[in-house]
């Protein structure tokens, strides 16, 4: 379970976040939704340490983690699949992949390597299909898929998800949003962020409306997608 309580964060004089409190209980899929610049990005940021300047509080599995470097945060099994997907687009997608599992390379624990990559192999077949094949010559699906198989090598207890969907065609979000619930079945905790609000909401147990940095709205998935004022703001309802 990751809880967090009255966070704010800022970029200088700039407050992106205001007092933000949110759960996310383990086993389900939960969503941020917003507009563009509601602070989505940088509460996946502040969650994964990659943002120092913050207050309030950050509790993984009963730890505070909000003054923890982005490596430990990592180390406790928090990835996030960064917005633009961010690979190693000279590596092939071996190389990314394994990339991925680098705290377990620490460790020598190559069993556990090869069983994880044997589970993304099994979650994204068009992978195992183009091994050798460098990561920027990949299609933006196939790149969203490496980058959501590159975090799942470090076998996180939560995967947070920057818009997965941003910039592919519908088939390829349907595909994408497929994986997604698969993983959350499989046991996986989930924190999604998505411009895509009505995608979301169905996928999701529970989902947070942030804007301009505030949590403005939040309740089950399906509660929100049927209220008329989500409609309107983000469904593009009348
Ligand atoms: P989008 O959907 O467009 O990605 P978002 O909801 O993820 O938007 P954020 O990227 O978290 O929004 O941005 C929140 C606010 O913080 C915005 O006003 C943005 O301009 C500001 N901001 C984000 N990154 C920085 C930065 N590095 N320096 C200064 N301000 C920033």
């Amino acid at each position: 379970m990751l809880e967090i309580r009255d966070l704010s964060a800022f970029y200088g004089n700039i407050q992106a976040l205001r007092e933000v409190s949110l759960r996310v209980p383990d086993t389900q899929i939960v969503s941020i939704v917003g507009a563009n610049g509601a602070g989505k990005s940088t509460l996946l940021k502040s969650i994964a340490g990659v943002l120092p300047s913050k207050t309030g509080s950050i509790s993984h599995e009963g730890v505070e983690i909000s003054s923890l470097a982005q490596k430990a945060i990592v180390e406790r099994g928090i990835s996030l699949v960064p917005e633009g997907r961010q690979l190693f687009t000279q590596l092939s997608v071996l190389d990314n992949l394994h990339l991925g599992a680098y705290s377990y390379y620490r460790r020598k624990n190559k069993k556990l390597i090869s069983d994880t990559l044997e589970e993304v192999y099994a979650m994204f077949p068009r992978l195992q299909e183009r091994l050798s094949q460098t990561a920027g010559t990949l299609s933006g699906g196939e790149q969203q898929m490496l980058s959501i198989g590159r975090a799942l090598m470090g076998r996180p207890r939560l995967l947070m998800l920057d818009e997965p969907s941003l910039g592919l065609a519908p088939l390829v979000v349907e595909e994408i949003l497929n994986t997604i619930a698969t993983l959350n079945q499989t046991g996986a905790t989930i924190l999604l962020v998505e411009q895509n609000a009505g995608e979301a909401l169905q996928l999701s147990h529970y989902a947070y409306v942030l804007e301009t940095g505030r949590v403005v709205h939040e309740g089950e998935g399906e509660t929100l997608l049927h209220d008329p004022a989500i409609e309107k703001a983000y469904l593009g309802g009348a």
